[in-house]
């Protein structure tokens, strides 16, 4: 499997630097080169395939050429653990639910499976890797419980000292063994510098070999396509066409939906539904980019003013040797094969409480707005069966959802036993050579 930066075709990788590296130096996004077609039989017959079956056909395909069968095999059945059920709303709409993994969102199995291709490509290694994250809540609580325990590799977190909220603290603190979380005095901006600075700093990396967890790593783009299978595989195979409708930050999962879509999977159209951090469906609209900073809203793991994966779907949809930019030569494409629509939080909070009314479904405020933008689509085109991502489970939003409902909802265990458990974090004031120094007494 090669990959190719999507700055520069010639600015080659194969998966092991793309993986170990994230990103390419001219940062551009790794793309593959090629995007094998999955055989029709196996498309026709995806209800004799387990979940993890699945994936390991999609890697197969994907990196067979590199990577032995049964080290593929293993390292998609210990990434994928944990289930993506489809439930029933009614004959037209359905809910992809991907947050049964250990931090309760979709950012679960790519975090895992990432951990376990570095992982198996540190094997051949004798030092410790070393994994540098800055998170502002939610990518550090699903990096932490995708890497936890593996291997040769430690995982560094630095979070901004109470800008996290109370759960998302202790999915950073309480785990332990090769987990550690550094508690900065300063802002999320503060802490993505001290690692910036870090990454940069050629006599530690002499010292120490260090690497991200980026979410723009084509290990978190992989199993992102698994589970659109999946849930295509759960509908029954008679009935209307089958769209997927998506609510977008990165448009990670909606890239990773592409992807299944152009390895055979017949997905008849996708939707990308945004809150007003709307440049996505702004550029369907008009075919003009304009990146803005982003605002904040209910649904903050999407907001987003600059998606990183646009580059990747412009990508997708270009056309090469044309005069005009990539970015518009790939809108006749891209606006064909995409709807978008955008939704305030006054909005969202009516689609949570009507979600609950109708179908006595309890819906986070991420999924409502795919809810939304989901009916919207079904007002034109009521001949489709629509597939909602729920993209994170609505206890991980409980001051909003207990408002906006006026009444308790249910809490899963895994959360749930969190509030209990002992915090464990070394404070650090924002320094770098602070944490320089405690990286290199550390490591
Ligand atoms: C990260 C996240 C999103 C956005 O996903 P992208 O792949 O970045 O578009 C949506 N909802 C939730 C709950 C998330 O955590």
């Amino acid at each position: 499997m090669k990959l190719y930066s999507t700055k520069n075709k010639d600015n080659v990788a194969d998966l092991k630097e793309a993986v170990m590296k994230g990103l390419p130096d001219d940062n551009g996004l790794y793309m593959p080169f090629s995007i094998p077609e999955l055989p029709q039989s196996f498309i026709d017959n995806l209800a004799d395939y387990s979940f993890q079956e699945i994936g390991i056909t999609v890697c197969k395909a994907l990196f067979g050429d590199y990577i032995p069968s049964a080290d593929i095999e293993q390292i998609v059945n210990n990434a994928i653990e944990f289930s993506a059920p489809v439930v029933r709303l009614d004959d037209q709409k359905y809910i992809l639910e991907l947050f049964h993994g250990p931090s309760l969102a979709f950012k679960d199995f790519g975090a895992r499976f990432m951990a376990q291709l570095m992982g198996y490509f540190n094997k051949e290694e004798s030092d410790k890797l070393v994994i540098l994250v800055a998170t502002s809540g939610d990518t550090g609580g699903a990096v932490a419980a995708g890497f936890y325990q593996t291997l040769g590799i430690e995982v560094v977190i630095l979070y901004p000292s109470g800008k996290v909220s109370l759960l998302q603290e202790k999915q950073l603190t309480t785990l332990g063994h090769n987990i550690t979380a550094l508690e900065v005095d300063g802002t999320f901006d503060d802490c993505q510098t001290l690692v910036k600075k870090a990454f940069l700093d050629s006599e530690l990396n002499k010292s120490i070999r260090l690497s991200s967890a980026n979410s723009i790593n084509i290990a978190r783009l992989i199993p992102q396509s698994f589970y659109y299978f999946e849930a295509y595989k759960q509908l029954s195979k008679e009935g209307n066409p089958i769209v997927f409708c998506v609510p977008s930050g990165n448009f990670g999962n909606l890239t990773a939906g592409l992807l299944a879509q152009k390895m055979g999977l017949p997905i008849h159209h996708f939707i990308a539904a945004t809150n007003k951090n709307d440049v996505v469906p702004a550029y369907l609209d008009s075919g003009l980019y304009e990146p803005r900073p982003s605002e904040r809203t209910l649904s903050n793991a999407m907001d987003v003013g600059n998606p990183s994966n646009f580059a990747r779907m412009v990508d997708l949809y270009r056309a090469f040797g044309e005069a005009n930019s990539a970015v518009l030569s790939a809108w006749p494409g891209m606006k064909t094969a995409i709807s978008g629509f955008a939704y305030d939080d006054l909005e969202t909070e009516s689609a949570v409480v009507e979600v609950m009314n109708k179908y006595n479904y309890t819906i986070d405020p991420h999924g409502a707005i795919g809810y939304l933008a989901l009916e919207k689509y079904q007002k034109e085109n009521p001949d489709t069966r629509g597939i909602i991502l729920e993209t994170a489970h609505p206890s991980k939003f409980l001051d909003d959802m207990v408002r906006i409902l006026g009444h308790d909802i249910e809490v899963p265990d895994r959360l749930a036993v969190l509030k209990d458990r002992e915090k464990v974090a070394h404070s650090t004031p924002n320094s770098y050579d602070e944490f320089r120094s405690w990286l290199l007494s550390n490591y």
